[in-house]
């Protein structure tokens, strides 16, 4: 199949409402990552979905809706707390995990009784679900286990000849993926740490609520257990900034006949002044900004990644959810 990138603007969004409509996937833009939609009403188009990314089937999708009232399309109801998030944070970079419809089909919830729902901050995003007038589920456009595509070219890379069409807008500016918060329990549970941070939906609820640690006990979050977001080459994370000990490593890597490279904020650059090192901008924004993209672009230069992440915001610790399987657990 031949695929095609356009820019997102009135005419490919026509086409886009057309194949979504006949059942065919279109990779849009979000502010997250961008992401391979198609309708959530749509079985057929759905099963494409794991076909194209070769995602386990009981890996659930996010449905992603233009307009808030599309809730009730796809929840069977809204507890209180949910009504406060979704007032105070949709449109946003969080999702949030209700009972289903009957009428959301199993297949775009992995067989769960529960969907997720999210309404994107990005226009681009929205004026795509807008255009093809139903709830679009839509995981990353990526191939499972890659990491998540942030430009359309990185999209195109996965995709190329498995979908019809990429509508191409900016680059995503959060870079990772949303938050994701399960409100179908007695306490909301946070099972993908995002942008919005914990505190942030405690401040909204005036209460305390749970985050997802063992991610091997509980299921409730099945994509959680899978590899994620591995680079070609293999990676290890530090994360004290320990000049020496990255310094060894950097050398022991080297010595193998290999060409490392140390993936840093800016601030820490010069600490490793004649090695390879790739800074990540100055803040942990700027580093999720970029994570994916970089890591992309470092695994065809070099075949082995150091990444030193040190940073200890609430929001870092969001960054350190995906570097922990970047690395695939391997802690330098
Ligand atoms: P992705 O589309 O790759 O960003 O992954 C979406 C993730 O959201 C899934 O892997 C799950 O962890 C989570 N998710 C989606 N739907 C549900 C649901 N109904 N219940 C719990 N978690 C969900
Ligand atoms: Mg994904």
């Amino acid at each position: 199949m031949e695929t095609l990138v356009k820019k997102l603007n009135f005419f490919s969004l026509k086409k886009a409402k057309r194949l979504v409509r006949a059942g065919q996937l279109v990779a849009f833009p979000t502010e997250t990552v961008y992401g391979l939609g198609a309708s959530v009403f749509n079985e057929e188009a759905i099963a494409k979905i794991f076909v194209a990314k070769g995602r386990p089937q009981d890996n659930p999708l996010i449905a992603h809706i233009a307009d808030k009232k599309d809730v009730l399309l796809l929840a069977s109801s809204v507890p209180p707390d949910a009504k406060k998030i979704i007032d105070a944070f949709m449109p946003g970079s969080i999702t949030v995990v209700l009972p289903k419809k009957p009428t959301v089909p199993d297949r775009a919830t992995g067989g769960l009784d529960t969907v997720a729902i999210r309404m994107p901050a990005s226009k681009e995003a929205r004026r795509f679900i807008a255009a093809c007038g139903t709830p679009i589920v839509a995981p990353s456009a990526n191939t499972s286990g890659r990491p998540s595509p942030t430009t359309a070219e990185e999209v195109y890379a996965d995709m190329n000849g498995k979908i019809p069409l990429i509508l191409k807008g900016k680059k995503c500016e959060v870079g990772i993926e949303s938050t994701v918060v399960d409100f179908t329990g007695d306490i909301p549970v946070v099972l993908r740490p995002g942008i919005v941070t914990r505190s942030e939906i405690e401040a909204v609820l005036g209460k305390k609520i749970e985050v997802l640690t063992d991610t091997t006990q509980k299921v409730n979050s099945p994509g959680v257990r899978y590899k994620h977001y591995a680079p070609a080459c293999p990676c290890v994370l530090n994360l004290d900034g320990n000049k020496e000990k990255i310094v060894a490593r950097y050398d022991e890597i080297k010595a193998e006949g290999k060409n490392p490279v140390i993936m840093c904020l800016d601030g820490l650059k010069a600490d490793f002044v004649g090695l390879n090192v790739f800074g990540m901008g100055e803040s942990d924004k700027d580093f999720a900004h970029n994570l994916y993209g970089a890591l992309r672009e470092l695994e065809k230069k070099y075949d082995y990644i150091i990444i030193v992440w040190n940073a200890d915001t609430e929001f870092a610790d969001s960054v350190f959810n995906r570097l922990e399987r970047v690395a695939a657990h391997n802690l330098l």
